[in-house]
């Protein structure tokens, strides 16, 4: 599964969902505390990080794009405080993703086995 945009983390086939564990530095989480931009080279590191995230961005489109559910985890989601809530959440997203693609795979428009009775009345 290397050749998923991205390299994500995690892939579950079975829930066609991929997972990302984001280094919160690296992605550049948002008002996260283990964001912090050094105060040296500031400007590198903004632009740096900047372009990080665009790539994370375009990655995520192309997986969309080929149907695939997304689950990005922050580095501090994982810490043991959080780890527990954090991976409840991502128990139900899956569920979710599993319910979805359920949904689309067996709600044809038609029943076959309908059919088949159908044309045993006619016989
Ligand atoms: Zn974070």
């Amino acid at each position: 599964m290397k050749s998923l945009p991205g390299k994500p983390d995690i892939v579950l086939k079975k829930y066609r969902t991929v997972i990302f564990v984001n280094g919160c530095f690296w992605h550049g989480h948002e008002r996260c505390k283990y964001f912090v931009i050094p105060q040296t080279r500031t400007v590198w590191w903004t632009e740096k990080i900047r372009k990080n995230k665009e790539r994370d961005s375009e990655e995520r489109e192309k997986l969309r794009g080929a149907e695939w559910n997304i689950i990005v985890v922050w580095e501090c989601q994982l810490k043991p405080k959080q780890r527990m809530s954090s991976l409840s959440v991502i128990e139900s997203l899956l569920q979710q993703s599993f319910l979805n693609m359920n949904r689309r795979t067996t709600a044809p428009a038609y029943s076959p086995a309908m059919i088949a009775k159908t044309g045993e009345v006619y016989k």
